[in-house]
């Protein structure tokens, strides 16, 4: 442990889907062993001495980077996860580390966590941690081109994919302001959906039920994370409205049907994570206003079952694995 890092006792771990992308080899070869999981929250158990950002017993999560460049433009700035260095982000888990015994950084499906405090976002005290644990991706991840979205009140914003993401997406959208619309192909869903306060759900069943919604929607996010008719779900954007992909699927390989998409004039953007100052604002927003990711608690000997449950669209909403089954 160096002088700028902190020891984390993990006492919760998300489950995110690109964790089964990861270790399944969807997103390119792996060096295992891997540990994954990058939603950790935690109480500080030890300090390095030059720490001035917490002290021992207070609440800590980690998200999915652990160290950056910090001299770049984009780190000076705050937004970490853009580090203009080559390989200057380090992924939480699988990304070259030379301190680590096994050479890649491992993640939250653990006991302990020993980071670099910068890269440790404050968990106020109003917050379980359980809560908070999703929140490191799912919650950041959704929040960061929410807000970069500049909505107005009573923005139609559409979200596609209501899983562990999307759930978040819908509750962080509502309490911004916006009319939430959304896309799901789960008909179990709906009532729960209803319940997150979204306006209307659409279960899409076969593609031409997204036609009526063409040019309907201010903004979408979609957290789909494999292949999809993704042009269909653009044309629900107004013209010159935006579109985010949050998803990442195989090989992060999408198809765009160029038709459709020379016909919407939707501005189409990707997005991964955020920044750690960002991070910090959406844990402090969500505690703030009492928004509550929909967990359900599982043992480590749970986690094949769950794995599972998450591709199969069965997960209602984010599994959170209790770091003492671990
Ligand atoms: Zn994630
Ligand atoms: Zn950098």
């Amino acid at each position: 442990m160096g002088d700028n890092d902190i020891l984390i006792e993990i006492k919760y771990s998300g489950v995110c889907h690109s964790d089964i992308h990861t270790i399944r080899g969807h997103w390119g070869k792996q060096i295992y062993p891997q540990v994954v999981g990058h939603e950790i929250a935690g109480i500080v158990t030890a300090v390095g001495k030059n720490v001035t950002k917490f002290r021992v017993g207070d609440k800590a999560g980690v998200g999915c980077m652990v160290d950056s460049c910090m001299h770049c433009d984009s780190c000076k700035n705050g937004e970490e996860h853009h580090c203009e260095t080559p390989g200057g982000r380090v992924l939480t888990y699988g990304a070259p580390d030379k301190t680590s015994p096994t050479g890649i950084t491992q993640g939250g499906y653990s006991n302990n966590l020993v980071v670099t405090e910068h890269f440790a976002i404050k968990i106020p005290e109003n917050i379980d941690l359980k809560y908070a644990a999703p929140l490191l991706c799912a919650g950041i991840t959704t929040y960061s081109p929410l807000m970069k979205a500049n909505l107005k009140r009573g923005d139609k914003v559409g979200v596609a994919g209501i899983g562990g993401l999307g759930h978040i997406a819908i509750k962080l959208a509502i309490a911004k302001g916006a009319e939430v619309y959304a896309f799901t192909t789960s008909p179990s869903k709906v009532n729960d959906i209803k319940a997150f306060g979204a306006k209307e759900v659409i279960v899409v069943n076969k593609i031409e039920d997204l036609q009526p919604w063409y040019g309907k929607l201010d903004y979408m996010i979609s957290t789909i994370p494999y292949a999809y008719d993704l042009a269909n779900y653009i044309s629900c954007v107004r013209p010159y409205g935006y579109f985010t992909q949050v998803g990442q699927p195989i090989n992060g390989a999408l198809e765009l049907n160029n038709s459709l998409m020379m016909n919407n004039r939707v501005n189409f953007n990707s997005s991964t994570i955020g920044g750690i100052p960002e991070t910090q604002e959406v844990m402090d927003y969500c505690a703030l206003n009492k928004i509550y990711p929909q967990i359900e608690i599982i043992s480590a000997n749970q986690l094949n079952e769950a794995w599972d449950k998450v591709v199969n669209k069965e997960a209602r909403y984010r599994y959170v694995i209790d770091g003492a089954s671990f």
